[in-house]
């Protein structure tokens, strides 16, 4: 899974690490079929396979800082997040758990 990057975030990123725009694009993005710019590959290059921390966490695409979603204002518009997430991060299991449950009104505990 890709974070989506915005026009700010890449021009944070590349500023950060001292390329240009459009170099950064060309090493690291490639659009989606929706036009939103996403890693070329995976795992994510930021991502640390020696500690597994973030390399460029201060500036780190909003789609990022955001994760997993759960204050979006249109939860709905999310779920398509949610499905992808619910099998890798624990709290959007939850979240989604505690959903399914008050849908089918059952009230034990989690
Ligand atoms: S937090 Fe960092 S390593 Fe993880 S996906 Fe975002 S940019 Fe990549």
């Amino acid at each position: 899974m890709s974070p989506t990057y915005t026009r700010g975030d890449i021009l944070r990123i590349s500023s950060h690490l001292g390329m240009s725009v459009s170099e950064f694009q060309k090493k690291y993005l490639r659009k989606d079929r929706d036009g939103d710019w996403i890693n070329k590959s995976l795992p994510c290059q930021f991502l640390n396979l020696e500690d597994n921390k973030c390399s460029i966490y201060a500036v780190r695409p909003k789609d990022c800082a955001g994760f997993p979603h759960h204050t979006k204002r249109k939860m709905v518009d999310y779920m398509h997040v949610f499905k992808q997430n619910v099998e890798l991060c624990p709290a959007t299991y939850r979240v989604v758990e505690i959903m399914r449950r008050r849908l089918s009104q059952d009230t034990r505990p989690l």
